[in-house]
């Protein structure tokens, strides 16, 4: 066997790279990666970048969080590994479930554990057409999403997707629907007021369950602020004029928490930043700080009862993974939520997410081919465009974004190309000067760019 000897000539060589530009890959290599310091990772040759995306939205302490990495040891020393299915439980699992219902919108409910985000909304569309199918509506399997949601990658998660590159799968499976992105920038028509466009969507809503028959659908699913389909916080109005709309069609509700949770937006849950209350919470990313792979079903009072009489009816949920509940990730979990809540990690969202805000409306005065700033919190997009006043988008040949992520990374700033938006998703953990470097870092990549298109 020839072996390639540089560290991006041996990734090319043995690893399929999964949602990866191949040409940009191609040309410059993957960056490789052997540690972190605080918000920063290094390279094999030494290289500093400044995470700007936190991982993956996840890790959200950083990336040599003391703490965590004791609890986990602590835990693996302890009781190393566990199921939560035929009646045993870790110690461990226990306790995050009394905590998550605890610092939960909810006054009551349960708790049901996955290893990723998308298991999780797989699971919980599993326990809704289990949950119908028990209470004699078999036939109410529809699920309303919107399009450019993201809820993960699993054949039915990907189905809620709602993003073009499904069809290279031949998904959405049948029965999938989705809804107008909330996306009043993006979508609203001309001369159309925001509340006008929220109201449209309001209708849309009401009209498609009219048109399917309120019988059939299991649930309508939405992130409070759209994350991978480019942070995309919801228009005014917008989950007030919905969930009355589900209600009245005795619809389940659930928010899709896998970004919003745990301090992102500046509050807990996103629900909270949108003053709405779902049905039901799926929590994964941050819940373990990204120093595990978990995500967890949170379900309200409502669901909570009547997912556990379709359990007893039927004597068991018949539904659950070698791994949910392990007792390392539900130490972590529990070390990670204590971390982001009495640390003052959420504290600093809220303290430092103005300064964001104000240091990205900056950049966004002096670069005339940013069209949109959108965001919340500590996430946050920039939308380039070719002409701001007609929102002309660049030529998709042109790759900018793309161009843009690699200019910072040339800089040292991770960032993340998203159709032709840029994102930023910093860790909790980010001091005033690390937030001054990140917008410096960023307008150094942006101003490159632009510079050199035609
Ligand atoms: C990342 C994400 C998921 C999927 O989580 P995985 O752990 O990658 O499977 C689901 N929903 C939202 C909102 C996400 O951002």
């Amino acid at each position: 066997m020839d072996r390639p000897q540089s560290w991006q000539a041996r990734a090319d060589a043995w690893s399929l790279y999964g949602f990866t530009d191949l040409p940009s890959v191609h040309r410059r290599g993957a960056v490789v990666l052997t540690h972190g310091e605080g918000p920063y990772v290094v390279d094999v040759d030494g290289n500093r970048y400044l995470d700007a995306n936190s991982g993956l939205w996840n890790m959200v302490a950083g990336f040599d969080h003391k703490g965590l990495a004791e609890a986990a040891k602590a835990q693996y020393d302890r009781f190393p590994g566990y199921h939560a299915l035929f009646g045993r439980m870790s110690d461990q699992t226990v306790m995050l479930s009394e905590k998550l219902v605890e610092v939960s919108p909810f006054d009551r409910g349960k708790v049901f554990y996955t290893n990723s985000g998308s298991e999780a909304n797989d699971t919980m569309v599993k326990m809704l057409w289990f949950l119908h199918a028990s209470e004699g509506n078999p036939q109410r399997r529809k699920i309303l999403t919107r399009s450019n949601a993201y809820h993960g990658v699993t054949a039915v998660s990907a189905s809620m997707t709602g993003k073009p590159y499904n069809s290279a799968f031949g998904l959405p499976l049948p029965g999938f629907i989705h809804l107008t992105c909330p996306h009043y920038w993006g979508f609203g028509e001309a001369g159309e007021s925001e509340e006008q466009f929220t109201q449209r969507l309001a209708r849309e809503l009401e009209d498609t369950i009219l048109r399917e028959g309120a019988d059939t659908i299991a649930g309508f699913f939405g992130e409070p602020v759209m994350g991978a389909g480019g942070v995309i916080p919801p228009s005014s109005g917008y989950f007030q004029a919905v969930l009355p709309i589900l209600r009245r069609h005795a619809i389940p509700m659930i928010a899709d928490e896998v970004i919003c949770g745990f301090g992102r937006t500046g509050n807990t849950w996103g629900c909270q930043t949108y003053g709405f209350m779902p049905d039901a919470i799926i929590s994964s990313k941050n819940l373990t700080a990204g120093l595990f792979p978990m995500g967890a079903v949170i379900l309200g009072p409502d669901l909570a009862d009547r997912v556990q009489a379709a359990a007893e009816k039927f004597e068991e949920f018949p539904h659950g993974f070698t791994a949910s509940g392990h007792p390392v990730g539900c130490a972590i979990a529990l070390k990670a939520i204590d971390v982001v809540m009495n640390e003052g990690l959420a504290e600093n969202v809220r303290r430092l997410a103005p300064r964001m805000e104000a240091g990205l409306r900056a950049i966004m005065q002096r670069c005339t081919h940013i069209g949109e700033l959108r965001g919340v919190g500590f996430m946050w997009a920039l939308e380039a465009v070719q002409d701001r006043a007609s929102k002309t988008p660049f030529d998709g040949a042109l790759s900018v974004s793309e161009r843009i992520a690699n200019a910072c990374t040339d800089v040292g700033l991770i960032c993340r190309p998203l159709g032709q938006s840029i994102v930023l998703c910093p860790p909790f953990i980010l001091t005033e000067a690390q937030m001054d470097e990140m917008l410096d870092k960023l307008e150094q990549g942006l101003v490159r760019v632009f510079a050199e298109l035609p």
